[in-house]
């Protein structure tokens, strides 16, 4: 089967770089210093606990490429997202003008993220900036290194047009990290004598931090070599998989950053819903994942898109079906909801049940089409018929998706 698609806010969480970066250095991991801040008033204090000559301020938001982002305000100036200060007044200007913008960079859309909070660093004399980072790859089952010697630009680019300068290696889950893995990454990056070790030392820090913390991409962009002739990491993008989180409540509750995740989705992960925001007009409430794609396939199919992806489960109560329900329809681009509901496990009834609690009391202002399928449907479909609703009743999917589409286009 198929996974949801990718980027969903659903089954990975993702954390700030500053957390990122607290994270990595409890296993060791080299790092600037730095302090967070979330007000410009306190910049001043926080940039004077640094010892400067140089600082760094780095917008936090969920998305890379804030260097090269501009910002939607004129008044936050044309510097980008990250910033070298030369001074701590030049810090205490960048954190007036950053806090609270909007930035918009190659990965946040047109729409960009607003600025909330700042990490300032103490600034960093490059030598050379490395690529590197770790994945857990679907085809080998194995936790899998990337490394290349082009560091601080996009790896796309560069695994398209030098695909030469990346190296890529695999970990054996039966033996764990070992020497020759941190001697791979040393020579893929062209590194000797004390540079080499700190580079082998490094590889097995960071698979360290990568399988105790349950990672699922942990992306170092770039790993630096200072002038002083230290390995560092100086950006780093960390996400988890949602199916362990509950193994680390410290990272599922303390590094979480709720304003940076859609507010349907937050509230679905409150009912242990699986909802990912799509950017169609159809609403669709599925039970199971295969027959959620198959939804959303066929409504493609028949020319709409799918404003949601939404599994409620195999045995979801009626409180959960409710809040389902009313997530699709507080979203303003659902224009017709297609509720498809197969299956043994999941009691029609109990979906229609769900289904008229929540139009009584958010009431609704699109079309419903229902197509109803297994355990308890005639009570399901004479809850629905009793209950006053403007449903339209399909008989299977095919049809149940044509009737959805039909009654949105036809306005
Ligand atoms: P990104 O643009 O979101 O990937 O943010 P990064 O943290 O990677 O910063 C972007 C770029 O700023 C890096 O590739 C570096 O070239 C530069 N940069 C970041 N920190 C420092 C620093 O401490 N010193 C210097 N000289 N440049 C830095
Ligand atoms: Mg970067």
């Amino acid at each position: 089967m198929r996974s949801p698609p990718a980027g969903s806010g659903s089954d990975h969480m993702n954390i700030h770089e500053y957390q990122a970066k607290a994270l990595l250095h409890e296993f060791g991991v080299p790092i600037s210093r730095g302090v967070a801040v979330l007000k410009a008033s306190d910049s001043d204090a926080a940039a004077r606990q640094l010892p400067g000559p140089v600082w760094v301020v780095k917008s936090q938001i969920h998305a890379g490429g804030r260097g090269k982002g501009k910002f939607k305000e004129a008044s936050a100036g044309d510097k980008g997202g990250v910033r070298i200060a030369k001074s701590v007044e030049e810090v205490n200007e960048f954190a007036k003008q950053m806090l609270g913008a909007t930035l918009v960079t190659v990965q946040t859309g047109p729409a960009g993220k607003q600025v909330n909070r700042l990490y300032i660093e103490d600034g960093s004399d490059i030598d050379k900036e490395f690529y590197l980072s770790i994945l857990v790859d679907r085809e080998t089952s194995r936790v899998s290194f990337v490394v290349s010697t082009e560091g601080g630009v996009n790896i796309e680019d560069v695994a398209h047009n030098t695909p030469e300068k990346i190296v890529t290696f695999s970990v054996d889950p039966a033996t764990g990290i070992m020497g020759h893995h941190g001697r791979t990454v040393a020579k893929a990056l062209n590194l000797s004598g004390d540079l080499a070790k700190q580079a082998e030392k490094l590889t097995a820090q960071l698979y360290a931090a990568f399988v105790a913390k349950d990672m699922s991409m942990l992306e170092i962009n770039p790993l630096v070599v200072t002038k002083q002739g230290e390995l560092r990491v100086l950006d780093a993008k960390v996400s988890f998989d949602d199916n362990a989180l509950f193994r680390h409540p410290e990272i599922a509750v303390s590094l979480r950053d709720l304003t940076e995740e859609d507010a349907k989705e937050i509230e679905a992960s409150k009912y242990d819903l699986n909802y990912v925001t799509l950017d169609g007009n159809i609403g669709c409430m599925v039970n199971g994942a295969g027959l959620a794609m198959a939804t959303m396939d066929i409504i493609k199919l028949y020319g709409m898109a799918p404003a949601n992806f939404l599994d409620v489960g195999g045995s979801a109560s009626k409180e959960k079906v409710a809040a389902a329900f009313k997530i699709i329809t507080a979203d303003p681009n659902v224009k017709g909801i297609l509720v498809n509901i197969f299956g043994g496990i999941m009691k029609c009834d109990v979906i229609a049940e769900g289904v008229t609690a929540a139009v009584r009391e958010v009431g609704l202002s699109v079309p419903l089409v229902v197509r109803l399928e297994g355990t308890n449907v005639e009570l399901g479909k004479k809850i629905i018929r009793e209950s006053g609703l403007n449903v339209v009743p399909a008989d299977n999917l095919d049809d149940a998706a044509q009737k959805i589409v039909k009654a949105v286009k036809g306005g």
